[in-house]
């Protein structure tokens, strides 16, 4: 765990420069707008570790496989989201000595993210030879106003000299990403041009074929009134430059703005997408670099408007929930369906940008509550989009009849990953994906989803589970063999309770939904029942015949659900016996050894009891959770939230914070020590889930929303806003009240501790702070 971010509510700040925790750092004050994000590298030169990374979302490239031993089934390539052109460089040089924070002292240096407004700025005293010093400041962001440009204010002051400043803001399409599987590189270059302070390249990917244009105009401005430079253009193969040379004098800044524009042929087609970039460029440029940081303030004051949490009385909690949020904000703005949310969003190459389950089991409820319903309905669309491919894919390994499993990683609706434990058997990805079509309705009483796209979607998935279970005559019951749980400590297990639980549940609701379908819409149903040749009579008297006759394995004895067939065989320590130096597992154990421990990585069991926590009583609930819970390492981030708001439930408050701290500082800390490889985007989601879900108790019941809320000893207040069906509504839990203020014309009808409250549009009402343990 590091510990040197300054602690500040609104502000991610780094004071000192420590190269040891530089790819750390740029992995934390990442910016980026859903359309496209950048790591903190630095815009001059620098040849210390660094982990280069602009990345345009949906542009990809199907790297090869790398596997020992190919299985029938495999997947041929793994889809990365690509390392872009370098946009924000802009080189410097002091009379003849390039500026390059490995090579010079470094003093007074700060990095701040400063989340309400949306930008990333940088500030430096860089000692160089001879005694001179060079001071150096730079802001820029991505903007999330015109979200397909970025621009960046840089200046460069020299303190005790003066002396030749030349400065070269340049674009660089000679980028690779560090995990390609065979060194290549995947971008060639189309295209490049210089203008008058401007220049151009489009770079395209090999194999898809995706055409990026990545454009930028610049400005030089210097205190000693010199006004208009001579700009040279210079270029090479991939790379589009211009140098400028300044007379830099003794303690005048000479500043230098550069607008950028990355466009792609996914929006735009190829003929026109220089021109486009043009336009975008010119219009930006026009606008200025104040002009756009205003409007890039305003537009960040609405997204906070709808997302933020305060927490008054402790700062470093405040700090990650708003770094968290301010994360997911910057990674997915819900307006494109054909986009989605890596685990590690644009701030690194780790799961290389695909879709997981994290985005239906995880990042779901944050989208639902904090944005509108298009958003998350565009997340439901993607997956839509995908059923074909989720149906070869079944086909692939053997099913039939419009079965369909949706991909464990995947960009295009093609799955990408490749060890057959997590490929062919982490199935239960199918049921998440049905699960957040559940929510969504839910949440938002959209039911017509179902009729429009849902049902199609279930009814592959049941079809899928349909054929994946099998009858045992040992047994007389129905059973599913050879899966991986959430919990991927343990593979090719015989009877996951989660797997078979959600599988399941995902024939109930596919059996429901048809008939909401069937009595609502006929006309539609019977088009449905064409498309997908459906035979109802037949499909859901075999769904209800495995619902009615599943095994699901359970001790009596403990009165817990099984993890999976033999659980109790295994030797039952318990993590508190482990050694601090066996941690983590996954870094210190072979893998047989983890595989035969009672170790579970991640909410497994609980994961079931977390999504269908109704149909369970309290004391089934804390006897699983007491009985899981201290077997459980959480080396997966998705982990502790889970965790946190089972404990909350349960009325445990102390567990409940301690599993919300681990999950909201995880990466500020960098508690897995591994955030220099980007940051865990899909489990700050769940961070936003500990609170709203955990310690607000939130719950969406018949159409209302209810409250059983908790206030953390150290925390004086917490609240929140929540965007729920047309209306925006404040929680605010205090010692002894709560109060809801409804900010919308709207009346809303909400539950706190059971007890209905109306709150009229605009108007505020008072409910009292009184806990009750395991009533959420
Ligand atoms: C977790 C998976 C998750 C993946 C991406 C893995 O470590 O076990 O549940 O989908 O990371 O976040």
């Amino acid at each position: 765990m590091k510990n040197y971010i300054k602690v500040d509510e609104w502000k991610i700040i780094e004071e000192g420069f420590d190269p040891h925790v530089n790819k750390i750092s740029e992995s934390i004050f990442s910016i980026g707008n859903g359309r496209m994000g950048q790591r903190a590298n630095f815009e001059e030169k620098y040849t210390g570790e660094t982990l280069q990374g602009n990345y345009i979302a949906g542009v990809y490239y199907p790297d090869k496989t790398r596997v020992g031993w190919w299985k029938n089934g495999y997947p041929e390539y793994f889809a990365k989201v690509l390392n872009a052109a370098n946009w924000i460089g802009i080189d410097i040089r002091i009379g003849d000595e390039t500026l390059d924070l490995n090579t010079c002292k470094v003093k007074e240096f700060t990095r701040v993210l400063h989340m309400k407004e949306g930008y990333l700025e940088r500030s430096f005293v860089a000692g160089i030879s001879g005694g001179r010093e060079v001071k150096v400041h730079s802001r820029r962001f991505c903007s999330i106003v015109d979200d397909e440009t970025g621009a960046i204010c840089y200046s460069v002051t020299p303190l005790n000299f003066s002396d030749v400043v030349t400065i070269t803001p340049f674009i660089d399409g000679d980028v690779k990403n560090a995990d390609s599987n065979y060194d290549e590189k995947f971008w060639d270059e189309v295209h490049q041009e210089t203008g008058d302070k401007s220049a151009l390249l489009v770079m395209r990917t090999r194999k898809t074929g995706f055409d990026v244009c990545t454009g930028m105009i610049f400005s030089v401005d210097s205190a000693d009134g010199q006004g208009d430079y001579a700009t040279q253009p210079f270029s090479r193969n991939k790379y589009v430059a211009h140098k400028v040379e300044v007379n830099g004098v003794q303690g005048k800044e000479i500043t230098v703005c550069k607008y950028v524009a990355n466009l792609s042929s996914e929006n735009y087609p190829v003929e026109i997408l220089r021109d486009e970039c043009q336009k975008t460029l010119r219009r930006i440029a026009a606008k200025g670099f104040d002009k756009m940081l205003v409007e890039q303030a305003a537009a960040w004051a609405l997204k906070w408007q709808e997302s933020d949490i305060v927490i008054e009385g402790d700062a470093a909690a405040q700090q990650g929930i708003r770094f968290n949020i301010f994360q997911l904000n910057q990674t997915y703005t819900g307006e494109d369906a054909r986009l989605n949310i890596g685990p590690k969003g644009f701030t690194g190459e780790k799961y290389g940008g695909s879709t997981y389950w994290d985005t239906e089991a995880y990042c779901v409820p944050f989208y639902l509550a904090t944005a509108p319903p298009e958003v998350t309905r565009n997340l439901l669309i993607y997956r839509y989009k995908h059923l074909g491919k989720a149906i070869e894919n079944a086909a692939k390994l053997g099913f039939t009849n419009g079965a369909a499993l949706y991909p464990m990683v995947t960009m295009n609706g093609e799955e990408c990953h490749n060890e057959w434990e997590i490929t062919f058997e982490e199935i239960h990805r199918n049921g998440a994906i049905a699960y957040a079509i559940f929510n969504y309705i839910r949440y938002t009483g959209d039911k017509e989803y179902l009729t429009d796209y849902g049902l199609e979607v279930l009814v592959g998935i049941a079809r899928f589970w349909r054929q994946r279970v099998n009858w045992s005559s040992d047994r007389n019951q129905y059973v599913m063999l050879g899966v991986t749980g959430p919990n991927e400590y343990e593979n090719n297990v015989n009877n996951n309770w989660y797997t078979s639980t959600i599988a399941c549940w995902c024939m109930e609701y596919a059996i429901e939904a048809m008939g909401y379908v069937r009595e609502s819409n006929a006309e539609k149903y019977r088009s449905l029942v064409s498309k997908l040749h459906l035979n109802e009579h037949e499909e859901t008297s075999a769904w209800k015949h495995i619902i009615d006759n599943m095994y699901f394995p359970e001790s009596k004895e403990l009165g817990v659900f099984l993890q999976q067939d033999g659980y109790l065989d295994k030797e039952q320590t318990l993590v508190k016996d482990l050694n601090e130096a066996e941690r983590p597992l996954n870094q210190k154990w072979s893998w047989d050894r983890i595989l035969r421990s009672v170790f579970i990585k991640q909410a497994d069991v609980l994961q079931g009891i977390y999504f269908f926590e109704e149909r369970y009583d309290e004391a089934t609930i804390r006897r699983n959770f007491d009985f899981y819970e201290p077997r459980t390492v959480h080396e997966s981030s998705l982990s502790p939230c889970v965790h946190a708001i089972l404990a909350a439930k349960l009325g445990d408050e102390q567990r409940a914070y301690e599993f919300y701290l681990r999950t909201s500082r995880l990466d500020l800390d960098d508690y897995n020590n591994d955030t220099e490889d980007g940051l865990h985007i899909t489990s700050m989601a769940g961070t936003w889930m500990s609170v709203v879900e955990g310690f607000a108790g939130m719950r969406v019941r018949n159409d209302t929303l209810h409250f059983n809320p908790f206030l953390p000893a150290k925390w004086s207040s917490f609240s929140f806003n929540i965007l729920f069906r047309g209306a925006i509504l404040n929680v605010r839990i205090e010692r002894e009240y709560v109060t809801l203020s409804n900010q919308s014309e709207r009346p809303l009808t909400v539950c706190v501790f059971d007890k209905p409250y109306e709150v009229n549009g605009g108007g505020e009402v008072r409910a009292e702070y009184k806990p009750v343990a395991g009533n959420v």
